[in-house]
C-alpha cells in the first residue's frame, strides 16, 4: 500500500493521506485505499514536506539578515 497514513477528516468526510494530500471520498477505509494506491504517493513539488511552517518562517524572516541593502549612490 501507497498511503500508509491515511486519516479521516471528519469536516470534508473523506478519506486524507497526509503525505501527499490526496483525498478519497470513499468511506470505507479499504475501498479509499484501493482508490488511492492507483497513484503514486508522491509529495506535491511545491510543498517542502521537511520544513514545518514554523522553520520556513524562521528562515524567511532570517534571510534580510545576510542581504547587505545596495546603497543609492546619487
Ligand atoms: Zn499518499
Amino acid at each position: 500500500m501507497k498511503h500508509a497514513k491515511l486519516i479521516w477528516n471528519l469536516n470534508t468526510r473523506e478519506w486524507f493521506c497526509k503525505t501527499c494530500g490526496r483525498t478519497s471520498d470513499l468511506v470505507s477505509a479499504d475501498d479509499a485505499q484501493v482508490q488511492l494506491d492507483q497513484y503514486e504517493c508522491q509529495v506535491p513539488y511545491v510543498e517542502a514536506p521537511e520544513l514545518a511552517p514554523g522553520e520556513e518562517t524562521v528562515r524567511l524572516i532570517k534571510k534580510p539578515f545576510g542581504m547587505v541593502p545596495k546603497k543609492k549612490t546619487e
